[in-house]
């Protein structure tokens, strides 16, 4: 009697255990990362060597180098690219914004890691940040250490990220970056060191919060519009107008601004001294280059602070936008965008007031 007794308790528990199991699987959200390349894949000679060839680690040895990354979220992997993120092009971000919209528009879908290079993850995350069509959180990680190197950042910005994006707390906050317990908004990002692992920063408002004990910590949300406020839209694109960069400095010619415009650039963005000034060549050109169509939007090449609007150059009269806090590579991306709608001066600096 007593044997029987103490298996039906036995069985009870068993029972109950695997409920529960069942239940926390089912609570766990599914987060998918998407695989580009960088750093965070990437393989060196030895373990202290500087040099290493980044886009070689596939993402499912990526994901099993995190100890305890099957605790925080149900993982989903996925290969879109393996690439150093210097060779990033408009044909994996029109992949990968069709991509991250697909699955987060499926509703067991709760988030998105996406690794990736350093080096230009503030234009991705500025893309993506413009064209995700929804609040579930888009994350995006890398590290600035390969996969060998002893202390590897990147299984640790991983394991971060992922907890980001798993979390709900980080809803409709635009895209983020994850990187060395710091969490960052797309809308104001910039790497500011080749080397070191605190690398990236929101220089002009400062990051959106921070990791602690594996969950974020807000401290400020964007006013900028972004994600599923943005209005721009992907879906049926198959290319990007061209937008060119051109950097003024002592003596800057016209030539660069000449040659954008000869091969066809739709659009030129002007990396200036200071408020975003311009030699007066260049400024002409710049003219010249409104007067046949092309669409000029003046950024500066000073890390914090605005290209502002009514300052030494009178935009209005030259036809000219200023970006006001978005650097020279973001406002790539965005006149980029504002081209696939309009190329009305007016109409490109209201966007660049608003996103
Ligand atoms: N240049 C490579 C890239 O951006 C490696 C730099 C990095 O990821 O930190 O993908």
């Amino acid at each position: 009697m007593k044997t029987r007794n103490l298996r039906s308790i036995c069985g009870m528990l068993i029972m109950a255990l695997l409920v529960s199991f069942t239940a926390a699987a089912q609570g766990k959200p599914t987060i998918y990362i998407l695989a580009t390349g960088g750093t965070i894949a990437g393989q060196g000679a030895t373990n202290i060597a500087a040099g290493y060839k980044a886009g070689v680690i596939t993402v499912d040895q990526l994901v099993n180098a995190v100890p305890g990354l099957d605790q925080v979220a149900t993982i989903k992997a996925e290969q879109v690219a393996n690439i150093g993120s210097q060779d990033m092009n408009d044909e994996v971000w029109l992949k990968l914004a069709k991509r991250v919209n697909e699955l987060l528009k499926q509703p067991d879908v709760d988030g998105i890691v996406i690794t990736h290079g350093t080096d230009t993850q503030e234009e991705t995350a500025y893309f993506l940040n413009l064209t995700v069509k929804s609040d579930k959180p888009v994350v995006l990680v890398g590290s600035m250490r390969p996969s060998t190197a002893i202390s590897a950042d990147g299984p640790r910005n991983i394991y971060t990220a992922v907890a980001c994006a798993a979390d709900k707390e980080s809803k409709g906050r635009g895209v983020m970056v994850v990187m060395d317990d710091k969490i960052l908004g797309a809308d104001d990002l910039t790497k500011t060191n080749t080397i070191y692992v605190e690398t990236f920063q929101n220089p002009n408002y400062g990051p959106l919060g921070i990791m602690y004990n594996g969950k974020p910590v807000y401290s400020r949300t964007t006013l900028k519009r972004h994600t599923y406020n943005s209005e721009f839209d992907v879906t049926n694109l198959t290319a990007l107008p061209r937008v060119e960069i051109v950097l003024s400095y002592s003596n800057a010619t016209d030539l660069f601004i000449h040659s954008a415009v000869n091969a066809g650039a739709k659009g030129i963005v002007t990396a200036g001294v200071g408020n975003g000034n311009v030699t007066t060549l260049m400024q002409n050109a710049m003219a010249e280059a409104v007067k046949k169509g092309v669409a000029v939007v003046r950024s500066s090449r000073i890390m914090t602070g605005p290209a502002a609007q009514w300052d030494e150059i009178d935009d209005d009269k030259y036809g000219f936008t200023a970006s006001w806090f978005i650097n020279p590579y973001r406002a790539r991306v965005l006149l980029m965008l504002a081209l696939t709608k309009t190329n009305d001066y007016k109409e490109i600096q209201r966007m660049f007031v608003e996103y």
